[in-house]
């Protein structure tokens, strides 16, 4: 075997991934048909516990400097109330960031070349080299490489996981539509601002260049209707946040217009003879909580662990990286759940609504749920009846 591992697919899923198994002594290849600085169709939030990761990397803050803004709070506005609070401090990093992803791929890319991994961008893999039904590498056009473990880290269409025949489960068809757009000059506010308003959500996000991100869903129902004049839909969802069209309207749009609609929640099969899969490639969700960049964080460190355990002496890798699926599921169901109850754009019963009001209504219990919002309080946790009981008690927790 040339490598120990071949990871397939270079943004924020592979490229932690392969940086942590090269600092843990391994040899590793990277491999990426684009070639970076790249984008991709995503916003890109990184939430305080993805920063907290990013410390422990040692990268916290060349993404903290690469020219966004950290945000100082999140606003959550409803309408008739609006929840507003800085996000809880999570290990030492306080603030998240939206880092355009040509600045923060880069980034972590150089960061897992800089570890000793072998990296080749603009190398597409067409397929697996399977060898008595245990995956031993990758092939494309004029290649072939050999490792004990290939990761697919290659995202919603996923070609290792195609190739392996990985199902998925827990699924939940696509929710809504997604609309973005980068606007300079925006008037700022202290961080990311989110209006839930009946079948939009309209989002802003300050980002590099003094550009801020202007992002709208609607249900998914309404797709073809939306797109058959996207920019009229656009600004009619806008301007139901007069403030915000206003700001909009004072600012300049810088390029066009993103979409998609392909935005399935589901977990996928990702553990193999070897072979694993990380981040959007075996959990896939709808970006309405903008966690998909942190979550690959989580998982990036969850299965190096496992790899790094499962190649070290005496280690049974293929154990090991089932044992990390296990994990990945247990810990993200109850958020796969919660993103498709938001993602459903339903009216909040009259419960929850009672519940955010009151969470409105104080600023320790706005960071609180945002503990939520930003996956660092756990949600079976948050939404057990005692704590609900003390919210709506008023008590201090
Ligand atoms: C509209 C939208 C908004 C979003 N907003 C946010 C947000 O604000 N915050 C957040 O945290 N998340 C957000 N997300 C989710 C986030 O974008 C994804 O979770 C994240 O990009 C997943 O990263 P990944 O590394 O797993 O895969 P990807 O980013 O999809 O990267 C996969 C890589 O694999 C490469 N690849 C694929 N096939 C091959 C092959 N055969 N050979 C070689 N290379 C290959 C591709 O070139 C690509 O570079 C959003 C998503 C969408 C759709």
């Amino acid at each position: 075997m040339s490598f120990d591992a071949i990871v397939v697919g270079a943004r924020v899923a592979g490229s932690p991934t392969a940086m942590l198994l090269a600092r843990a002594g391994h040899r590793v290849l990277l491999l990426d048909r684009a070639t970076f600085p790249s984008d991709v169709i995503s916003t890109h939030l990184i939430h305080v516990p993805g920063m907290a990761y990013l410390r422990r990397w040692g990268l916290h803050d060349a993404v903290a400097s690469a020219g966004a803004p950290p945000h100082e709070r999140f606003t959550m506005d409803f309408g008739p109330f609006a929840i507003s609070a800085p996000p809880p401090a999570v290990d030492g990093a306080a603030h998240p960031y939206c880092v355009r992803r040509t600045v923060l791929d880069s980034i972590l890319l150089d960061a897992a070349r800089s570890a000793g991994v072998t990296v080749r961008e603009g190398v597409t893999v067409t397929e697996l080299v399977v060898e008595d039904g245990r995956v031993v590498g990758v092939r494309g056009d004029g290649f072939e490489e050999y490792a004990r473990i290939v990761i697919g880290a290659d995202g919603l269409r996923s070609t290792v996981a195609a190739a392996v025949g990985a199902t998925r489960y827990t699924e939940t068809p696509a929710l809504t539509a997604c609309y973005y757009a980068y606007y300079r000059g925006v008037e700022p506010r202290e961080g990311a601002e989110i209006y839930q308003l009946g079948d939009r959500a309209v989002v802003l996000f300050p980002t590099n260049d003094d550009e801020t991100c202007v992002f709208v869903a609607c249900p998914i129902a309404q797709f073809h209707e939306f797109r058959t004049d996207v920019e009229a839909n656009y600004a009619e969802a806008l301007s139901r946040v007069p403030p915000v069209a206003t700001r909009i309207a004072a600012a300049t749009r810088s390029g066009r217009m993103h979409a998609t609609a392909d935005v399935p929640n589901f977990f996928r099969q990702s553990a193999g003879p070897g072979w694993a899969l990380v981040g959007d490639a075996g959990y896939h969700k709808d970006p309405v909580m903008a966690a998909g960049i942190t979550d690959a964080f989580v998982c990036a460190s969850l299965l190096a662990d496992a790899v790094h355990s499962g190649l070290s002496a005496g280690g049974d890798l293929d154990a090991a990286v089932a044992a990390y699926v296990e994990e990945r599921d247990r810990r993200f169901l109850p958020a796969l759940q919660l993103t498709c109850q938001l993602a459903s754009m339903e009216p909040p019963t009259p419960e929850m609504a009672a519940l955010f009001a009151t969470i409105a209504a104080s600023p320790a219990e706005s960071t609180r749920f945002f503990g939520v919002l930003q996956g660092s309080t756990p949600i079976p946790e948050y939404f057990a009846p005692d704590n609900l009981g003390r919210i709506m008690s008023g008590a201090q927790g």
